[in-house]
């Protein structure tokens, strides 16, 4: 499937028009909903990360986003976490 990308699909050619490129990473999107791996591509891109094209049914402006989210998160759960130590040591 990507690994060939015949059809140029995951990765954008320069200078591509905003439309072709949402239609391209629309259609990568629907190769990586069929694909056995999916789970695993896109915890990798997120972990590398990768910084281009679609990985794991995300496009690189999504895995951004979802690294944002998880980063926030840590932080929020590291502050209860202070907090919480903080009232048990009175
Ligand atoms: S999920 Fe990953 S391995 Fe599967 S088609 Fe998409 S980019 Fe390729």
């Amino acid at each position: 499937m990507c690994r060939r990308d015949e059809a140029g699909l995951f990765f954008a050619p320069s200078k591509e028009p905003t439309a072709a490129r949402l239609s391209r990473e629309e259609a990568a999107k629907r190769v990586c909903g069929g694909c056995p791996v999916m789970v695993e591509c896109r915890e990798h891109a997120l972990l590398q990360p990768e910084p281009y094209g679609v990985w794991g049914g995300l496009t690189a402006a999504e895995r951004r986003v979802v690294l944002a989210r998880r980063r926030r998160r840590d932080l929020e759960l590291k502050k209860a976490r202070t907090a919480n130590h903080i009232a048990a040591a009175g």
